[in-house]
């Protein structure tokens, strides 16, 4: 596995400009932000075109991995080359006196690299494990593992973590000294991710609860 430098240290592509006092820059900033997620969205130039899918991830150390059908046309359209990343997390909306000063509180995390299509078969076992980790914790353990046919039916990417930014806004509307007094309301409406009580397949038999690594999730803060 390789060793990245503590900080983000960032490059020409990554340093912020826009709001650069919302810049995290620690390379735990850019786990907090990813490990807390469970969604990214994959940026690719596919043909010719860019698009830009929403796919699951998970992280091992410095290595995103992502997974999908053999037959998923931006993984590997990305396979050898550039593509970007990003996780958001929608932490509340800011509801200011005027319509400009809006704005939302975020933490989200841009990651820039070289994809490869991962090839050797531990590595992508471990990478598809941290997938269905990421989503339900405790999960990859409590399953039956992919057979053979399975694991030829799914191609996993991996993207270094070595050049990434991270921006974070916090607080209350930033409104113009003169708006202050407008009357109408202001603040913060905070937004979070809740799961709601599990729904048991119709073809479950009588007998099997929620495990343990599913009840969790109910909890408040789980994710
Ligand atoms: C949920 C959400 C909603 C937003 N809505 C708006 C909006 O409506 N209008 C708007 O202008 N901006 C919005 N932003 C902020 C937006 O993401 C950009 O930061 C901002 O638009 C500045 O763009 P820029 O190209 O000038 O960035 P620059 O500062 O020039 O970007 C340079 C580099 O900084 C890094 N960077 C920039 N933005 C981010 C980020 N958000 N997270 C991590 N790294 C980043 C990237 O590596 C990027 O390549 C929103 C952000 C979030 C998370």
């Amino acid at each position: 596995m390789t060793t990245l430098n503590h900080a983000l240290a960032p490059t020409e592509r990554t340093r912020v400009r826009r709001h650069s006092e919302r810049a995290q820059t620690e390379r735990t900033d850019l786990f907090a932000v990813l490990d807390a997620g469970m969604i990214c969205h994959l940026g690719v130039v596919a043909n010719g075109s860019p698009v830009v899918l929403p796919t699951a991830y998970g992280r091992i150390g410095d290595t995103l991995y992502l997974h999908g059908s053999s037959a998923n046309r931006s993984l590997h359209a990305a396979d050898g080359h550039e593509v970007c990343v990003t996780v958001t997390h929608v932490d509340g909306l800011v509801c200011a006196r005027a319509a400009f000063t809006h704005s939302v509180n975020y933490r989200s995390a841009v990651v820039f690299g070289t994809a490869r299509i991962v090839t050797d078969e531990a590595e992508r076992l471990a990478g598809l494990r941290a997938v269905t980790e990421q989503l339900i914790p405790g999960r990859w353990d409590a399953v039956r593992a992919p057979t053979r046919k399975e694991l030829a039916a799914t191609s996993v990417l991996a993207l270094p973590l070595a050049e990434a930014s991270v921006k974070v806004r916090t607080g209350p509307p930033k409104d113009e000294q003169d708006d202050l007094g407008a009357g109408v309301w202001a603040g913060v409406l905070p937004l979070g991710i809740t799961f709601g009580e599990p729904v048991p397949d119709p073809e479950l038999p009588p007998g099997i609860g929620a495990p343990d690594h599913i009840r969790v999730r109910m909890e408040p803060g789980s994710r």
